[in-house]
């Protein structure tokens, strides 16, 4: 995991540490995904802020966005 930045995204509400932006890359079968997520400086507590899906489709490429509405863990 790569946290970008020192930019302070929010403030976590279980324990009021502040929330950093971390984005994962995961490899799958033929696809790859990018999650966006807040992780929580003090108690390590993670939050989705969406993710991408790049994938191949009959030999087009196919990028599916989740919001973090529809991603809630
Ligand atoms: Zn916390």
């Amino acid at each position: 995991m790569k946290v970008v930045g020192k930019n302070i995204e929010g403030i976590c509400s279980r324990c009021g540490s502040r929330l950093v932006l971390v984005i994962e890359k995961t490899l799958g079968d033929g696809a790859r995904k990018i999650n966006y997520i807040y992780r929580c400086t003090g108690c390590g507590a993670k939050r989705s802020a969406g993710s991408i899906k790049i994938s191949k489709v009959n030999g087009t490429v196919k990028v599916t966005v989740y919001r973090a509405s529809e991603n809630k863990n």
